[in-house]
């Protein structure tokens, strides 16, 4: 017998209750508890969804019997009967996951309603035409989201009512009119379901409980849990909850509030609210609502309890709230609070301000804060010199400049956007079904649907730019254009977004780096006080290095040597290098690439003087230096065919030969790294050599140079790292033997090959460090060609979590990094105090920060723009 509880009642929860009642279950239940008036409620926990998941759609074996007690206890409660013909009972059947996923599950309202209790409804209220409304509402809502009738079947049948009564707007049916349109709908529903159309609110019930639980899994919910990297295996719990009534009439009303800005963070007023109507009307973006501010004088008792509210339950949490409530004649409930989603400005603001506000402690700030929506900052925004009259005004609903190509609809913006083109997603107003197209747009911009909509959370915590509710734009998806006055904007022209300010305009402006801002320094010294895991950057020259030092690398991790090989006008040397045929050759080839490497070298010292600076010696595959095997096949066939035996010919068969020896089918795992340096140890001996050079030049000039950091890249095997510190540490001491004087450096390896982390200990006698390359070691670890992989099977893998992440995006904690523990351990039991680093995107990623802390590495090296995030995440990863 099961006699797990799959209900709570809405006095049993409270916020820590969250895994189990979900985020609005346990709010609802917190709000209650410190005496805030919320609807009474039952909710169904998160681990019924799960089970219900895991087996194949069928329920645990109690949990009907469960929610019909639920309902019983709450029935008795409220005094009322789902579906009685006296009280009737309306509850809403909310959808609730653990993390909040703003509209990309279903919820149900008014459910209760029936032929028998619409009646009882109107008497009541007093209001006939509002019971009537009521249950088509529900007959539409139900239908679709329940029933999977198509949404246009109703929405047809309300447009032929309408143009038969010669009326415009919904609101000038009347209540027999509703009554009409409520028969046609469930004529067409049953019609639609071949006859099992059910009108029993208790079948209802459960059924509207079973399509919340698949909600969790419909496409956008994938969609948003994918670009949000939630767990797809926490499933969603369901409230239902008794209605209360925002559309009883002028003394009713609906909204959303938050706390503070969440677009900067101030400390201000910002809401809306909409007279007469549901919730749904706000947060769907159907209507564009009015300010909250203009409650005030609409309903001055409500309002004044609202704010009175909005900081009580910011106290309580210590966080910006963000509020759904419903006034019923007069009466203020309150639906849902929830840490607002912000932008990353935004948090910083709220996270600073609190502290100063004594609400929280520094720690506690850090830890409100999403290292991973830092890059946020680093967007460019608008020139302020442009000089430019924006075509339309509308709200500024998430802040940031977009300049992109128009499109109208999500698709297309998800299949142009996806391939990198910046697009603006137009549209008359989003909803969650967008939100593929939302994720790779540069902004949004919506003709309907206010500040507080989900299609603008959604956007702030994404960090895109949204305008919506442009006044006087008019959209036609079908013709695709989108007229504003006697201007005609057609797909692919391009506009610009300022939505800081809700403006637009129909050109590119040009756009000006970001601004790290007061908040930033301020919060990000926090992180650098408590977090122990240092933080670099990888760069491979002036700028790189300048801008990670702005953003607080504390060092440079990685500097790659083979784009200093690569430039076209070094290329041609190199080549001689490689295709030489005598050792005398090939030092000529290489004395020409030293002084370019040394300049190269200043650059990077100069930037980093003070700081250590890990310099990898050369290391991509061989046929990256040579002409393509193809393309030299061909060269040579047209000079045949051309005739004449001429020089160039016979240059041209004679690299062609080269170039077939030194072909490989496999480069990524052929002669690579020190592998051409076991070849050709010239090479090693020639960088070893131009970065002492430069390290005493910048010695020299600036008084102070860089910790030299030497560092041999793809080693396997003891004897490799043995040999290559062997030819470094020679021409290191013969420069220093020429300069008369010397500086400190060591010589250390990367471990990115599995062989060398479960041999870790042997290698660490020849190794003053290791940084672990999480790249290549992934790639060889699990056998992913990182180059293909993500065109091909890995996508797919991931859509169907066969792998939950990208191993390439957030470590594979299981198998590589049980390797990086592996070689850290290893390491350390040869050299206790060996230093030992990532370098690598996953240096960038906070998960995979949060597992190199608990590996016990010292530092974490990513490139520049990731640093801030690197910070935050080791600082959290204390916390
Ligand atoms: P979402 O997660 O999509 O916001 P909600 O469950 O919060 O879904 O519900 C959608 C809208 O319906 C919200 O505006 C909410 O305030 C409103 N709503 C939900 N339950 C009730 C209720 N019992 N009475 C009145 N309005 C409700
Ligand atoms: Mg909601
Ligand atoms: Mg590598």
């Amino acid at each position: 017998m099961n006699d797990v509880r799959y209900i709570y009642d809405l006095s049993e929860g409270d916020a820590s209750m969250k895994p189990l009642l979900g985020g609005k279950g346990a709010g609802v239940a917190e709000m209650n508890k410190v005496g805030v008036p919320v609807p009474d409620a039952f909710t169904v926990t998160t681990k019924a969804c799960v089970e219900t998941m895991n087996n194949g759609g069928t329920w645990p074996e109690t949990l009907a019997e469960q929610i019909a007690q639920g309902l019983a206890r709450l029935e008795q409660r409220t005094g009322r009967t789902l579906g009685g013909t006296t009280k009737p009972l309306l509850v809403s059947v909310r959808s609730g996951a653990v993390f909040s996923m703003p509209g990309m599950m279903d919820t149900i309202l008014n459910l209760g309603i029936s032929d028998e209790s619409v009646v009882a409804v109107a008497e009541e209220s007093g209001n006939e035409r509002f019971a009537w409304d009521c249950y088509r509402r529900f007959i539409q809502m139900y239908g679709e989201v329940v029933e999977g009738v198509p949404s246009h079947v109703y929405e047809d049948a309300l447009s032929a009512l309408k143009s038969s009564r010669g009326v415009e707007n919904d609101t000038d049916l009347t209540a027999e009119d509703l009554k009409e349109l409520v028969a046609t709908f469930k004529e067409i529903s049953n019609e639609q379901l071949g006859g099992e159309w059910t009108s029993d609110p208790r079948e209802q019930l459960n059924r509207a409980v079973n399509a919340v639980f698949k909600s969790w899994q419909n496409p956008r919910a994938e969609v948003y849990r994918r670009a949000n990297n939630i767990s797809a295996s926490l499933g969603t719990a369901v409230n239902i909850m008794q209605m209360v009534f925002g559309n009883r009439g002028d003394t009713s009303a609906t909204g959303v509030c938050f706390t503070r800005n969440p677009s900067t963070g101030e400390k201000a007023l910002y809401g809306e609210f909409l007279v007469n109507a549901q919730g749904e009307d706000v947060v769907a973006g159907i209507r564009t609502p009015r300010p909250l501010a203009e409650m005030r004088e609409v309903l001055p008792e409500a309002y004044d309890q609202l704010i009175d509210t909005m900081h009580r339950m910011e106290n309580h949490y210590k966080d910006m709230q963000d509020m759904e409530f419903t006034v019923e004649d007069g009466k203020l409930f309150l639906l849902q609070t929830r840490n607002g989603k912000r932008t990353a400005a935004a948090a910083l603001k709220v996270a600073s301000d609190l502290v100063d506000e004594g609400i929280i402690t520094k720690n506690e700030a850090l830890l409100r804060i999403e290292p991973g929506q830092l890059d946020q900052l680093l967007h460019p925004a608008i020139d302020p010199s442009h000089g430019r009259q924006p075509v339309a005004l509308g709200l500024p609903a998430s802040p940031g400049a977009a300049v992109g190509e128009i499109v109208f609809d999500a698709d297309t913006a998800a299949e142009r956007g996806g391939r990198g083109e910046p697009v603006i997603l137009v549209r008359f107003e989003t909803t969650p079904d967008d939100i593929h197209g939302v994720i790779v747009a540069q902004g949004i911009l919506t003709a309907h649907g206010g500040m507080t909509s989900h299609a603008a959370v959604v956007a702030r915590g994404m960090g895109k730019p949204c305008v919506a509710g442009a006044q006087g734009i008019r959209i036609d998806p079908v013709a695709k254009t989108l007229t504003i006055g006697a201007t005609v904007f057609h797909e692919g022209d391009t506009m610009t977004l300022d939505g800081s300010v809700g403006k637009v305009y129909g050109e590119a402006l040009a756009l000006i780096p970001p601004q790290i801002n007061e908040d930033f320094q301020r919060v990000v010294q926090w992180a650098d006080e408590v977090r122990r895991l240092g933080v670099r950057a990888n760069a491979d020259n002036f700028e790189d290095a300048t801008k990670a030092r702005e953003l607080g690398a504390e060092g440079i991790g990685l500097c790659r040597t083979e784009h200093m090989f690569m430039a076209q006008d070094r290329l041609p040397a190199v080549r001689k290098m490689i295709l030489a045929d005598t050792p005398e050759q090939r030092a000529a080839a290489l004395a020409e690439i030293l002084p370019m490497q040394q300049t190269d070298f200043e650059g990077i010292f100069t930037a980093m003087k003070g700081l250590p600076v890990t310099v990898r010696l050369l290391d991509p595959p061989l046929h990256e230096f040579l002409p393509n095997l193809v393309e030299q096949s061909l060269l040579v066939q047209r000079l045949e065919l051309e005739g004449g035996d001429t020089a160039e010919l016979a240059q041209a068969r004679q690299t062609l030969s080269q170039v077939k020896k030194l072909h490989e089918l496999n480069p990524m795992l052929g002669t690579r790294g020190c592998r051409l340096a076991m070849l050709y140890p010239e090479i090693p001996e020639m960088q070893a050599r131009a970065i002492i050079r430069a390290a005493l030049a910048v010695l020299d000039r600036e008084g102070e140079t860089v910790g030299v950091e030497i560092m041999i890249p793809l080693v396997a095997l003891t004897k490799e790292l043995e040999t290559q510190r062997a030819i470094v540490v020679a021409a290191v001491e013969e420069e220093f033997a020429a300069a008369g004087r010397s500086l400190d450096y060591t010589v250390g390896t990367m471990i990115e090959l599995p062989r060398a982390a479960l041999i870790a200990d042997k290698i660490a006698e020849h190794a003053d460090f290791f940084s672990f390359g999480t790249n290549d070691l992934t790639q060889t670890t699990i056998g992913i060609s990182r180059d293909d992989a993500e065109n091909g099977f890995l996508t797919n893998y991931v859509m169907e979590h066969v792998l939950e992440r990208n191993p390439f995006e957030s470590i594979d904690v299981e198998g590589v990094g049980q390797l990086v523990t592996e070689g850290v351990t290893k390491g350390r039991s040869t050299k206790p105090k060996l230093k030992t680093g990532v370098c690598g995107e996953h240096g960038g990623d906070p998960d995979s920060v949060e597992f190199f802390n608990s590996a016990g590495l010292d530092y974490v090296s990513c490139s520049p723009f990731r640093v801030p995030i690197a910070r935050f995440a080791a600082a959290k990863a204390v916390l």
